[in-house]
């Protein structure tokens, strides 16, 4: 599917992905629209994590934490057989090699420690294939804190596993019935919910999406995927910068904190998401979930349910950080489908022994449709995010491999 529009030039502009604007603005997206118990709260979160990122002794808490529990930094790893193969040298930023599997967790426990900071003692969270609940429950355990995680009643019968994940780690887990019971229907169960319980809870929102200060607290806590890959670039590239910065996008959030560490370069930033998921690609203007964003809509402006293999890409919309990147042109979106993304999968496993998230290989099925011709000239170097491994598709991969 090439309906993306071309690229125009004017790369790096500055001020791109620093703080957003007045009330969480990225251009015309964004904003705070809660309700009004809601809206005092996130102000408090908005106070709260200017203080602690401003606090050398949260940044060195928070530094402890990812080293020591998380096991950062991961690795740059240079697929070297499939590079061969494909004509382009491809970098795999390896956030599959993280604690709990992907890069969910890097968030969490940003957001868990300012939760402690704040003296609330439990953290609510929605999750739909249970990836984000299962890095929440992670946190809350480590730090001491309940969980609280809604999920819907189609995904628990779905993601048996990690449900009583989650569980073995102490979490409660809430079946969401309203709606398509799925993650859209559990998110705005858990914002419901967070309207009685402000006082001793906090909101942990999964990914760049939500009411200001989420969007952009979520990308710095995200953010150190795309410092810690600039710096692993510098000294692994003669040029010390990729030509092309490529990663999946479901609410955006892995994609916006590896586009965050390279978006004063000239590095091509690309996002990539699922053909039935694709709220920067198609979405039009709309609010959910606290924010004016691209979502998926009928002609009535109903929100329109996204089908992808990836339960992580499965969001009908995409942060408001993304949608003012596409239209500034500074990043672009394209789509892949679902046999392009499993035909990635199988690639990876077989030429260089990892088998990806079915998120991430959406990522890499662009590179791979890319290459040697397209996007993607011979030579080129890629930098590529692996959200996550692909233990929790193994079920989903063996119906179809
Ligand atoms: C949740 C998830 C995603 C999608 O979320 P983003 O906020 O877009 O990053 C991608 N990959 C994996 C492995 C996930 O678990």
């Amino acid at each position: 599917m090439r309906d993306v529009p071309p690229w125009r030039e004017p790369v790096p502009a500055a001020g791109v992905m620093g703080e957003p604007r007045e009330r969480g603005r990225f251009g015309g997206y964004g904003g705070r629209y809660a309700p009004e118990s809601l809206v005092e709260a996130c102000r408090e979160v908005d106070e709260a994590f200017r203080e602690a990122r401003a606090d050398p002794g949260f940044r060195g808490a928070l530094a402890e934490l990812l080293a020591l529990h998380a096991g950062r930094p991961t690795p740059l790893t240079p697929a070297r057989r499939l590079s061969r193969e494909l004509g382009v040298r491809l970098y795999l930023k390896r956030e599959d090699l993280t604690h709990t599997g992907s890069h969910k967790i890097n968030n969490v426990l940003g957001q868990a420690l300012l939760a402690a900071r704040m003296g609330r003692r439990r953290l609510i969270a929605e999750t739909g294939a249970g990836q984000h609940g299962v890095a929440t429950a992670t946190a809350a355990a480590l730090l001491g804190l309940e969980a609280t995680v809604f999920m819907g009643e189609r995904d628990i019968e779905r993601q048996g596993l990690n449900v009583f994940r989650m569980r073995m780690l102490g979490a409660e887990v809430v079946p969401v019935t309203t709606g398509s019971r799925t993650l859209k229907d559990a998110t705005s169960e858990a914002m419901r919910h967070w309207v009685g319980a402000t006082v001793d809870s906090h909101y942990c929102v999964g990914s760049v999406i939500g009411p200001d200060p989420y969007p952009w607290m979520v990308r710095e806590f995200q953010r150190v995927i795309g410092d810690e890959a600039r710096g692993q670039c510098a000294a692994e590239l003669r040029t010390g910068v990729p030509d092309h910065v490529v990663a999946c996008v479901g609410g955006g959030s892995n994609a916006a904190g590896t586009f965050a560490g390279f978006a004063d370069t000239p590095a091509r930033l690309v996002g990539v998401e699922a053909e039935g998921g694709a709220g920067a690609a198609r979405g039009r203007l709309g609010v959910l979930h606290g924010c004016r964003s691209l979502f998926l809509q009928d002609d009535d402006g109903q929100i329109v349910e996204p089908h992808s293999i990836a339960a992580g890409l499965d969001y009908p919309g995409v942060g408001p950080e993304h949608a003012h990147l596409r239209d500034l042109g500074r990043a672009r979106y394209a789509t892949v489908t679902d046999e392009e993304a499993v035909g990635a999968a199988v690639r990876l496993a077989r030429t260089e022994g990892i088998v990806p998230a079915l998120e991430s290989a959406h990522a890499l099925a662009w590179v791979i449709r890319e290459a040697g011709g397209g996007e993607l000239p011979a030579g080129s170097t890629v930098l590529m995010t692996l959200s996550g491994r692909g233990d929790k598709d193994i079920s989903t991969l063996k119906e179809l491999v």
